[in-house]
């Protein structure tokens, strides 16, 4: 899934294609996708888009004041074409789910592999009309986002810190793979509780998120769209990486396996040598 530094590159890329082109045609290739009736797709022909933004992983097309958002999931991507197939769509024939055309033939896909649909698009009059914008917690790379905000945010909260990162309502963009780089960029262990870590703890978890992330989006950014999935996977320390040397100590990286993911980590750098249960694992050896 695309996180942060990603949708940061893809709303970069598009918004240096798509600002001051016209809106020739929506199509849908999948009713599911989009999620609201009013204004129905066709109030986007004809109009200029004005901007496009990012809201934590959701992009924002702002089409002349109405606003196309959308957030590409688990397995959900965009795919920009200089010159769009001018063939037409085949609903619930295709991988394309909506698919944007401009008026100089360029424009975007949104596209979504698999069974399981996540992908979710909204054309709406504010983008807060969006249920998951309007949750949205801080980013962490806005201007304003402190040490001390930061701080405020994981006091008092008795829960993970990898659960915390990575929920979009406490923290708006870092997901799972960013979640286990921040941590091991930061050597806490991902168990760790919010309201249990110093003050020290807390400024390396700050500065590591912030340098994290900027180094993703430095990684990221300027490249098409196409390329961003192996750039993230390539810019990866151990998130992705169980049993290859910790760039830093050259232990084997760990895992710990979820129902529906996985999480990795040092042990040597995060969590004192001492490996974390692995619930799948010890059910496994039972
Ligand atoms: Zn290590």
């Amino acid at each position: 899934m695309p996180e942060l530094p990603e949708v940061q590159a893809l709303v970069d890329f598009v918004g240096q294609r798509a600002v001051g082109r016209v809106v020739t045609d929506v199509e849908l290739g999948s009713i599911a996708v989009l999620k609201t009736f009013d204004p129905p797709p066709d109030a986007l022909l004809g109009r200029p888009v004005d901007a496009v933004h990012r809201h934590g992983k959701f992009i924002d097309l702002d089409v002349d004041g109405t606003h196309l958002v959308f957030h590409l999931a688990r397995a959900g991507w965009l795919r920009w074409s200089e010159a769009l197939s001018t063939k037409r769509i085949r609903p619930g024939r295709s991988p394309v789910a909506l698919r944007v055309r401009l008026d100089d033939g360029s424009g975007f896909d949104l596209t979504e592999a698999g069974t399981r649909k996540g992908l979710a698009a909204y054309l709406v009059a504010e983008p807060t009309q969006v249920p998951g914008v309007a949750s949205l917690g801080p980013d962490p790379l806005a201007a304003g986002f402190s040490r001390e905000e930061f701080g405020q945010i994981l006091d008092g909260r008795r829960t993970q810190i990898k659960g915390v990162l990575r929920d979009q309502k406490i923290l708006a963009g870092v997901g799972n793979a960013y979640s286990d780089e921040i941590l091991h960029a930061a050597k806490l262990s991902p168990f760790a509780l919010a309201a249990s870590l110093s003050a020290e703890q807390v400024d390396e978890l700050y500065s590591a998120m912030q340098l994290t992330l900027a180094e993703a989006i430095d990684a990221a950014s300027g490249k098409p769209a196409a390329d961003l999935k192996d750039a993230k996977r390539s810019g990866m320390r151990v998130h992705g990486r169980t049993g290859e040397p910790c760039p830093v100590c050259a232990e084997p990286v760990r895992e710990v396996r979820f129902a529906d993911s996985t999480l990795q980590y040092c042990a040597r750098c995060q969590t004192k040598g001492k490996p974390l249960a692995d619930r799948g694992m010890s059910r496994l050896l039972k």
